[in-house]
């Protein structure tokens, strides 16, 4: 089998198309990527690597690439999608150069940012965008990391002095794996129990400052260095502790809640867990930053790895010539299902780039609505797509064998490196059940007054035996429309976007309601709230799954709809179609467990997995070169694909 020669044209116009209408931010970041100083080098002694990635932060600050998202008056260009384009684009290079831009940037500016009110920006926002404020954002403690809601440290306000105390009660209050805390950052958002005239108003974040201009800890503040990890060396994560410090009223980042001199707490959100989740919603760029760059590290690893199939042989014929790996269809499914995937995503994550913004450029900061539907997405995709990066990344080391394993091949640190992407930002496992829990409701402000025992009681209420009546017809509906459907078997059905985007629609449904039946049904046989959750978890964490693989499908699937260039748009529909059957191949023994799938049908669908792994075999090199992964970004790993295409 050949690979189809394709004009460079072809990849120009594919590349444009993924490049979207940042195409010129990505274009300026791939070519400060392609720099010789600037490209990512494995093995550097820790403090050696954490000083230059510092100074990479530095330079692009310099340059002013890290101003974008952040608003006009304050030196930046209120451009957040463009912002977020260069972010995941930074993940072809250096990712603990990422991460430290995501910390200084995205999640301690973001703060200020978001959290914060025209004080805060006047006086921190240029310092924070030109890295002349290195910063920290300081949730996580040793004792809670997921559960945020019950954090230890504690900010008591003082009349007296109209100050605030910033306090880490027990070891386990101490601030953990907070980058940018060992050495660099000079202050901190700390996110802190409010007491308020000895009334505890739960989580809000303080502006703290932790070191002195020569690099010292301040009075009161303790810091430890969390040392080597499993990756992400270049950052400098850190503890801190803080002891009875002191810092003005003005340190409140205030935009949902104020504290008056005299000691007064007001906050137009009454509600205290609708007041928590509106806070930290605020901040979910960072999340899908992350999201997007997973799916570009996954690129790297994609290019490196398929590169490589197309040019190294293994075995063949008696007496014939050995053949390429990328003909074998074990290597095909391997790569070019995590190929169709990850196509996918990057047309999913397009989409919620473009909510992200659209809500976050609206005048009043965006509908209640749109912003549950954005935090939902954001929760899904992420989730998926970190996972997706963690195991892609994984099979792609491996189809590239023992050349895959040497560190001068980028595999050793796009795995060591992104591994974390599935805890950070939010752990994936915690997201899901996130993302399931606004599914499982249209009026998630009424979860603003309800504990977790209270949310399983409203799971159970009138609201989810609205949601099981309604799919429970669909089922019904669908079973019947299965049954009478003449030709079942035809594969060519399978190939039928609405054929495709129905199962995955009627399989979300039909687990959502599922889950809903159960939590209704182990309250009302009189189980123990919080008992009948945990016992229902996994059902409701599948739901979420099934959502984000319609989510997906229909993003790729608007993206071949909208495609006008006549070149790639069939490249791109046979690759959704991948996409579809491969989830639905992952998933065959859930639809024939449910009817849908005849076992006739269930092997049809593995054929045309198949077939349609070695379509896309034919335009593997056209949709990897698209990537646009700048060539000394691949390490050496670029360089053992050319060697070993030179020897055949
Ligand atoms: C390299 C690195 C950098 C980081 N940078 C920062 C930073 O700059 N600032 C910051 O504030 N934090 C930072 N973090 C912390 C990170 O956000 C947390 O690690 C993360 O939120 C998870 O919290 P945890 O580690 O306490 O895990 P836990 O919450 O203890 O979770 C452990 C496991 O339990 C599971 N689990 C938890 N709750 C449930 C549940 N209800 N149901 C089922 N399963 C559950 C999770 O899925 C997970 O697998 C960083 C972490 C790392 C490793």
């Amino acid at each position: 089998m050949t690979t189809i020669a394709r004009p460079a044209s072809d990849v120009a116009t594919l590349r444009r198309l993924l490049d979207g209408e940042h195409a010129e931010m990505r274009d300026r970041v791939r070519e400060w990527l392609s720099r010789p100083g600037n490209i990512p080098t494995a093995d550097r002694p820790l403090d050696e690597y954490r000083d230059q990635v510092l100074a990479w932060a530095k330079e692009l600050a310099d340059d002013g690439q890290t101003a974008t998202g952040f608003p006009v008056e304050y030196g930046g260009e209120g451009a957040v999608g463009r912002s977020i384009a260069a972010f995941e684009t930074m993940a072809f290079g250096d990712l603990s150069l990422l991460v430290k831009i995501g910390v200084q940037f995205g999640l301690f500016g973001g703060a200020v940012l978001h959290l914060g009110t025209e004080k805060h920006h006047e006086r921190y926002l240029r310092a924070i965008t030109s890295l002349e404020l290195p910063g920290c954002f300081a949730m996580t403690e040793t004792g809670h990391g997921s559960n945020v809601q019950a954090l230890e440290t504690t900010a008591t306000y003082e009349p007296e002095t109209q100050e605030f105390v910033v306090d880490t009660p027990t070891e386990a209050a101490g601030k953990d794996y907070i980058g940018n805390a060992a050495r660099h950052g000079r202050m901190a958002a700390v996110f802190a129990q409010l007491i308020v005239g000895g009334e505890e108003r739960g989580v809000h974040a303080l502006l703290v400052p932790i070191r002195d201009e020569r690099g010292e800890p301040l009075p009161g503040v303790r810091i430890e260095d969390c040392g080597a990890k499993l990756g992400l060396d270049g950052v400098d994560n850190g503890r801190l502790y803080f002891d009875h410090v002191r810092v003005g009223r003005d340190a409140l980042l205030d935009r949902y809640a104020q504290v008056s001199p005299d000691g007064e707490y007001t906050s137009t959100i009454e509600n205290p867990t609708k007041r928590f989740f509106t806070m930290v919603g605020t901040l979910i760029q960072g999340r899908i930053s992350v999201c997007g760059a997973a799916i570009n590290a996954s690129k790297v690893a994609l290019v490196i790895a398929i590169r490589r199939g197309l040019t190294r042989r293994q075995f063949g014929p008696p007496g014939g010539e050995e053949a390429v790996l990328l003909d074998y269809r074990t290597h095909q499914r391997r790569l070019l299902i995590p190929l169709a995937t990850t196509y996918a995503l990057h047309f999913a994550q397009e989409r919620l780039v473009a909510e992200l913004h659209e809500v976050f450029t609206a005048p009043d900061g965006g509908e209640d609505r749109k912003r549950r539907e954005l935090e939902t997405l954001a929760a899904g995709v992420k989730a998926i797509g970190t996972w997706h990066a963690t195991h892609t990344i994984q099979e792609c080391r491996e189809a590239c064998g023992g050349a895959g394993y040497l560190r001068a091949n980028r595999f050793a640190a796009l795995k060591a490196d992104t591994d974390v992407f599935t805890t950070f930002e939010g752990d994936n496992t915690v997201l899901l059940q996130l993302a399931a829990k606004n599914l499982l409701t249209d009026f998630r402000d009424q979860f603003g007054e309800l504990d977790p025992l209270g949310m399983a009681q409203f799971y159970a209420g009138q609201l989810l035996g609205t949601v099981a009546e309604r799919t429970a017809i669909r089922e019904v509906l669908g079973r019947l429309g299965d049954d009478l459907r003449p030709g079942r078997d035809d594969s060519a059905e399978l190939l039928d976007r609405a054929t495709q985007l129905e199962l995955f629609t009627w399989r979300q449904e039909h687990i959502l309601s599922g889950a809903a039946r159960r939590l209704k049904g182990g309250i009302d046989a009189g189980g123990d709230p919080f008992a009948v959750l945990v016992d229902t978890q996994d059902h409701v964490v599948d739901a979420a799954r099934a959502w984000v693989d319609l989510v997906v499908l229909e993003a790729f699937a608007e993206a071949v709809e909208r495609c006008e260039e006549p070149a790639v748009k069939p490249v791109l529909d046979t690759l959704c179609n991948l996409y579809a059957l491969s989830r639905i191949e992952a998933e065959r023994g859930w639809y024939q467990e449910h009817g849908r799938l005849s076992s006739t049908r269930s092997k049809a669908v593995i054929k045309a997995v198949n077939a349609l792994c070695g379509e896309v075999r034919e335009h593997a090199e056209l949709l990897v070169e698209a990537f646009g992964v700048p060539e000394p970004a691949l390490g050496d790993g670029g360089a053992v694909a050319a060697a070993v295409e030179g020897q055949v």
